[in-house]
């Protein structure tokens, strides 16, 4: 969607890299969206949230609440400053170059207090327009370009190592629900009885939601042979 909108700019003036992966101190980060233009380098995180969005610039997590559900995530001025960091020290070029933006889609409800650039996906061409300082000249984008380019990962395996990465992160929620912490606000995990059997929940209730089925070994086992005893059915 922001590729596409993106695309609407003048291209001969700015020169659109999406889905950049670089590596940095041995870890993968990934950059959503670059615009490189004599303006500077645009560095535009986006996020697909739904609800309100609340947070400030040194906070360390912004949370989202809709309806009432919080989730919390770590604060994206500081995710987009660190990628801005690697990007400069791996690319050479200065820190004084990258603009950050931070792109939220239309269904976001944006209530946050900071003075960076948060907008809505939908502004993000007009914002850009704004910035008319030249940094660079008109020769010098094509040079950028290539160099920023060079840095992308493009081999399909090392690809699909950021994914194991990112999978690895996944393993860590498990890891800290395993010790009884709820990963969405960091209190206590209790067992809980409802009607369709027992789960685990967040002692923070009704403040955080979060809820986590128990799977019980007997019925994982069952499902498993109901499955082969189908399939053979089948064949
Ligand atoms: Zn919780």
């Amino acid at each position: 969607m922001v590729a596409v909108i993106l695309s609407f700019l003048p291209s001969d003036k700015y020169k659109v890299i999406n889905d950049l992966l670089i590596e940095s101190n041995g870890r993968t980060i990934q950059i959503d969206h670059l615009v490189v233009s004599i303006y500077g380098i645009f560095v535009i995180e986006t996020k697909n949230y739904k609800g309100w969005i609340t947070g400030s610039d040194n906070s360390e997590y912004w949370t989202k609440n809709m309806f009432g559900n919080k989730y919390k995530f770590y604060n994206p001025i500081k995710q987009n400053k660190a990628h801005i960091l690697a990007l400069s020290k791996q690319s050479g070029i200065q820190l004084n170059n990258f603009i950050p933006i931070i792109a939220f889609s239309n269904g976001a409800d944006l209530r946050v207090n900071t003075t960076h650039n948060v907008i809505y996906t939908t502004q993000l061409n007009r914002l850009i327009k704004e910035y008319i300082d030249i940094k660079f000249s008109e020769n010098d984008i094509q040079n950028l370009c290539e160099k920023i380019s060079s840095l992308n990962i493009v081999s399909p395996k090392a690809r699909k190592q950021h994914i194991l990465e990112v999978q690895n992160m996944a393993a860590t929620k498990q890891h800290l629900i395993q010790q009884g912490i709820c990963p969405r606000c960091g209190h206590n995990l209790v067992l809980r009885k409802g009607k369709y059997g027992d789960f685990t929940g967040c002692s923070n209730y009704p403040k955080c939601k979060f809820t986590q089925p128990i799977e019980h070994r007997h019925n994982y086992f069952l499902n498993k042979l109901t499955k082969r005893f189908i399939r053979s059915l089948l064949k």
